[in-house]
């Protein structure tokens, strides 16, 4: 192994103590690489350690409530009446292609055994979207049910 390649593999780990054998072989007999890697090493500890810079106070607290005030941070992107109003465009569409023309002109070119598979892919469809909005939502939703069982 060349000093170079030492290096750069050595600057790309985590954990010093777990080197591969030719670099723990490598810093064995060279002693340039292994008085830099020392060094390194004891550098990485000393940041490790801390910085010398100390805050008062934690400001993290406050960093986060200025981010939830901004709304950068919200836990419902989409509004329930987003939810309701694809629902009911996806529930509406399943409705209305009995009535569209390719529909009608697919049903008269393949019988009526269409209606079935199409049904099902259809319905498909709405569960799937039910799933996703249950599975986005499902925070919102368990509290809101749990409101409900408490005041029966
Ligand atoms: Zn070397």
């Amino acid at each position: 192994m060349k000093c170079e390649k030492f290096m750069t593999e050595f600057m790309a780990i985590d954990d010093y103590e777990n080197m591969g054998l030719s670099m723990k072989l490598h810093q064995f007999i060279c002693r340039r690489c292994s008085t830099e890697a020392r060094e390194l090493t004891t550098a990485m500890r000393i940041l490790q350690q801390g910085t010398p810079f100390r805050m008062k106070s934690s400001i993290s607290d406050k960093v986060m409530s200025a981010i939830i005030k901004r709304e950068a941070f919200s836990e419902n992107r989409i509004t329930w009446t987003n939810w309701i109003s694809i629902g009911s465009l996806i529930f509406l569409s399943i409705l209305l292609i009995n009535f569209s023309d390719s529909f009608i002109w697919l049903k008269a070119e393949f019988g009526a055994d269409l209606t079935i598979p199409v049904s099902v892919v259809l319905g498909s469809i709405f569960s799937l979207y039910a799933m996703i909005v249950t599975a986005v939502n499902y925070e919102s939703m368990k509290s809101v049910v749990e409101n409900y069982l408490k005041k029966m």
